[in-house]
């Protein structure tokens, strides 16, 4: 591998079986890392083990195969690595950037639909503060009663620290961005039932595998703005990042595996040549 390799990373959850979306995102992270002999790594995200089943993660890697991709070993598995979150909590907690919340979704929506706090620019359901503004008193004591509760970032705290330093990142697709985290507000940091996140875990592990370059859908996009903050206050390294369009079904829907979208297993074990499945999809390009 030379110095200036690029490093690419194919992260899927094991909570369904991938679609040509996933295909789409692991071809391109592969061929990126193909151009100047860098390496292709494949992390399985599955802190959340309410979801996760053993038979999508089994299926992930036939996929792969079944695609023609081949990628380092060990494969990282984040459920493998809770204390690592659990110390970047600490980090966070001792610089009280974050904040223990008890709210259930139902707190939530009532006190949005009270003070019509939604917010306009955000896909996201913003955080009304609720538990922000509790003591330290009342935190300890709702915690002594044993009530479960989520860790969610201050915002304001977490920016104040900044002292007016923007945050940049570079898109490949996208170009220069300038991060702006209030897109998901006080984001829960460390869910009440799996203690961790999406967000905080995603962030460590670029770090820690130096990935230089995330390649990954657009739906990943306003993750991004928060991912820039979480690097900044956890002295993390910066990667490139590529959010490429998300593939559409030929109703012109989104492919998701919650819309049970035909799923490259079925394509794989109907028999289709992948070198034909791969062809049917978009050609991509990309500065770099
Ligand atoms: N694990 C995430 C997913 O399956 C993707 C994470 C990422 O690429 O940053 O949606």
């Amino acid at each position: 591998m030379t110095s200036n390799a690029c490093i690419t990373r194919f992260a899927p959850s094991p909570t369904g079986y991938l679609h040509a979306g996933h295909a789409y995102s692991a071809l391109f992270s592969q061929q990126a890392a193909q151009v100047v002999g860098g390496k292709f790594l494949l992390r399985i995200e599955d802190i959340d083990h309410t979801r996760c089943r053993a038979k999508y993660e089994t299926a992930i890697y036939q996929d792969l195969a079944w695609l023609g991709l081949q990628w380092e070993t060990p494969v990282r598995r984040q459920s493998e690595h809770l204390t690592e979150y659990q110390l970047a909590l600490d980090k966070l907690r001792q610089q009280q950037w974050i904040y223990p919340c008890f709210c259930t979704r139902k707190d939530i929506l009532t006190k949005i639909e009270q003070s019509n706090t939604a917010h306009p620019h955000s896909s996201e359901l913003l955080y009304p503060g609720i538990c922000r503004k509790l003591s330290a008193d009342e935190q300890e004591t709702r915690i002594g009663n044993g009530e479960e509760f989520a860790l969610r970032l201050d915002l304001k705290k977490a920016r104040a620290s900044l002292n007016g330093k923007k945050l940049t990142w570079h898109d490949r697709i996208h170009g220069p961005q300038t991060a702006r985290p209030e897109l998901l507000g006080d984001a829960i940091l460390a869910r009440k039932d799996i203690h961790c996140s999406y967000h905080l875990a995603v962030v460590l592990d670029d770090s820690l595998q130096q990935i230089s370059l995330v390649i990954r859908g657009q739906d990943l996009f306003e993750s991004t703005h928060l991912h820039r903050l979480l690097q900044a206050l956890l002295n993390l390294p910066v990667p490139e990042y590529a959010h490429h369009p998300l593939i559409k079904d030929a109703a012109g829907t989104r492919l998701a595996k919650r819309k049970k979208s035909p799923a490259l297993k079925d394509l794989r074990t109907s028999g289709l040549n992948a070198k034909g499945f791969l062809k049917s999809l978009p050609s991509f390009k990309f500065d770099g």
